[in-house]
């Protein structure tokens, strides 16, 4: 089970669009003032170089965050993709992009006095690099690393005080076990915190496991009588191709610009992320009830 590394992975079209959602969402629910509990149940290393090691075996940035910035060369700023430079500028203070965060140090560097950081991660050699990065980070109580399953103890965590909570679910999915322990973790947390605001990120592949998910989920946002959000972006369809060529994320309780936020920024992606004439994206929003 600790095959799975991320940085071979970082800052690929999957993190982007991962991390361009979780920085909305976070930063809309910090327009008002009350404390927010940030959960993290697969945490990662927290900051992954694309200069050296893993990513550079890999070169999965390739399909992410370097042709974003090409994007960004060729056709100038984009309003939208600001609060995601801002991130992507606080840990390449060279203004270079050797390195890329990962969603602990993004959600680090954006938590007030009054939030909280919960961060769960089980391999060995991740969570060390991940106190490593967010030590110089740690105020008091305010972030706390727990080398636990994030599956099972997502719930003792909820409802946090204050009732305001974000919570990202992002397994590696390398055991087919992972989709069922997902679904069960969510219900469970859904049982105890019905409000709170839930990203949860998938794979889009070929494998029955993964094809019945987005169903599911929606069966469980049924349950609970949630409002829910599906985006998805394809950047190729190659046939017998190893790399992830298409993700997604659902958001249960979505915040409610996300929409509308989305429908600006898929298209940017699909454009400066697409591979091929198969590059495309996908946003459904659940019917209000
Ligand atoms: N969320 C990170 C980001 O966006 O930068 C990437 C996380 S990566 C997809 C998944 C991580 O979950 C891996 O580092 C893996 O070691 C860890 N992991 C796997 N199973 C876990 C579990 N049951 N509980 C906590 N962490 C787990």
């Amino acid at each position: 089970m600790f095959s799975y590394r991320h940085a071979f992975h970082a800052g690929n079209h999957a993190d982007v669009l991962k991390h361009l959602v979780l920085i909305h969402c976070v930063h809309y629910l910090q327009e008002k003032e009350g404390a927010l509990m940030l959960i993290d149940t697969h945490a990662g290393a927290g900051l992954y170089s694309l200069r050296e090691g893993y990513a550079t075996i890999s070169q999965e940035s390739q399909t992410g965050i370097d042709r974003l910035c090409l994007a960004k060369k060729e056709g100038g700023d984009r309003p939208e993709l600001k609060s995601y430079w801002d991130a992507l500028a606080a840990v390449n203070p060279q203004q270079d992009m050797h390195y890329y965060p990962g969603s602990p140090l993004i959600l680090a560097k954006q938590l007030r006095p009054q939030d909280r950081l919960r961060l769960f991660e089980l391999h060995p050699s991740d969570i060390s690099i991940l106190q490593t990065n967010i030590s110089p980070l740690k105020r008091d109580q305010q972030i706390e690393i727990r080398k636990e399953d994030g599956f099972t103890h997502l719930k003792s965590l909820l409802p946090p005080s204050g009732r305001r909570g974000f919570v990202l679910i992002d397994p590696s999915y390398e055991l087919k076990s992972d989709y069922r322990k997902l679904e069960t973790c969510l219900s469970e947390a859904l049982e105890r915190f019905v409000t709170g605001t839930y990203v949860i990120w998938y794979p889009v592949l070929p494998r029955r496991e993964s094809m019945q998910l987005p169903k599911r989920l929606q069966s469980i946002c049924e349950k609970y009588q949630r409002p829910w959000l599906q985006a998805e972006l394809r950047i190729s369809n190659q046939i017998g191709e190893k790399r992830l060529q298409a993700s997604g994320v659902w958001v249960i309780n979505p915040v409610w610009t996300l929409s509308s936020y989305l429908e600006k920024v898929l298209p940017l992606l699909q454009k400066a992320l697409g591979e091929d004439q198969h590059s495309a994206y996908r946003l459904v929003i659940s019917k209000p009830t």
